[in-house]
């Protein structure tokens, strides 16, 4: 019976494709489209990114996982470098990291070689994860009184890259909500610092700061670390407030921020509890084609600002 076609149907079919919300699906299944034709070029050197911003809760780390799982989704390697105690990148990434397992507390202050300490993700045969173990909770005191402190992490990296038969195309480093010694041991490893900005009041607080210690780190310690991306994250559209706060960021930094957004999602927030990221939980819900899409991005700018400097050389 439900192939009678009733008198009124066109009409009603006509009202509701001019709804905000049948917009919003004709919209979501033509990016889905888009993204199954696109073509990604893998950078030819490694690109370590720190996921950093010493707010809370801004999306850091589900920012990691998902753009990592998103990247790994199109064929690139990519390894997870869970430096937050809370490790939670371990857990959306399913790697085990009670505190028996041998973790990144292990690399930074026992030197264990960055190798040994790394796991396979279940959800990729492209996505790595080097965990976090509470252990790390002790590292920021303990860093304290190591020779080469600050650079640690970077020594490690330096090695495992040295070293490694098939190096991955792609580092992300989550980083804990500080600007302590294991932050800083993220912006002296990576070349790139990927800042979430919640779409909410007081976003922009904190983020002199963020910069300043930026600056800080390249002056003193990493000559090549610079702010590559911004990504708005927890977007709602409805809200001026959201509209408002992207329209701030995007004037200030009309180069870094990215053009996708984040929407706040329901999927989003569910999927870790599955040990998943949003790519292998529900790959095709907005909230994974937003990051499928950053990463897209991400990868597209890459390989311009390569392109730029071989045409300056
Ligand atoms: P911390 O500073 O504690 O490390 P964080 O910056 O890493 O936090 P997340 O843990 O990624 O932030 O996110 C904070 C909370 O917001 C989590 O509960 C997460 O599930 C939720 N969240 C993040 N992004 C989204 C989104 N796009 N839609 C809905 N919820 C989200
Ligand atoms: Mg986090």
């Amino acid at each position: 019976m439900f192939h009678v076609k009733q008198p009124d149907q066109g009409a009603a079919t006509a009202s509701f494709e001019d709804t905000p919300l049948a917009r919003e699906l004709a919209d979501l299944s033509s990016r889905r489209r888009a993204l199954e034709k696109v073509q990604v070029s893998l950078p030819e050197r490694t690109r370590i990114v720190t996921v950093s911003n010493q707010k809370g809760g801004v999306g850091k780390t589900t920012t990691a996982v998902n753009l990592a799982a998103a990247l790994a989704s199109v064929g690139a390697r990519v390894l997870v470098i869970d430096l937050d105690p809370q490790g939670n990148a371990s857990t959306a990434l399913g790697v085990p990291h009670s505190a028996d397992i041998p973790s990144v507390y292990d690399v930074l202050i026992d030197e264990f070689p960055l190798e040994d300490v790394i796991q396979p993700s279940p959800e990729s045969q492209n996505l790595f994860c080097a965990p976090s173990t509470i252990h790390l909770a002790g590292a920021e005191i303990e860093l304290v009184s190591q020779v080469a402190r600050e650079h640690r992490l970077r020594g490690a990296l330096e090695g495992y890259l040295d070293t490694v038969a098939v190096p991955p195309h792609f580092v992300i480093i989550d980083c804990p909500p500080s600007l302590g010694l294991l932050t800083i041991n993220a912006f002296a490893a990576a070349d790139e610092v990927l800042i979430p900005i919640q779409c909410e009041y007081y976003a922009l607080e904190g983020l002199s700061q963020l910069l300043g210690s930026v600056r800080m780190i390249q002056k003193h310690l990493n000559p090549a670390l610079h702010v590559s991306t911004i990504l708005l994250t927890m977007y709602d559209g409805r809200t001026r407030l959201a509209q408002q706060v992207a329209e701030e960021v995007r004037t200030h930094f009309s180069d870094e921020v990215l053009e996708t957004v984040i929407p706040r999602s329901v999927r989003v927030s569910e999927a870790p509890s599955f040990g998943q990221t949003v790519i292998a939980y529900d790959g095709q819900s907005a909230g994974a084609v937003a990051y499928r899409e950053a990463a897209v991005e991400i990868m597209a700018r890459g390989v311009h600002a390569a392109a730029g400097k071989e045409g300056e050389a």
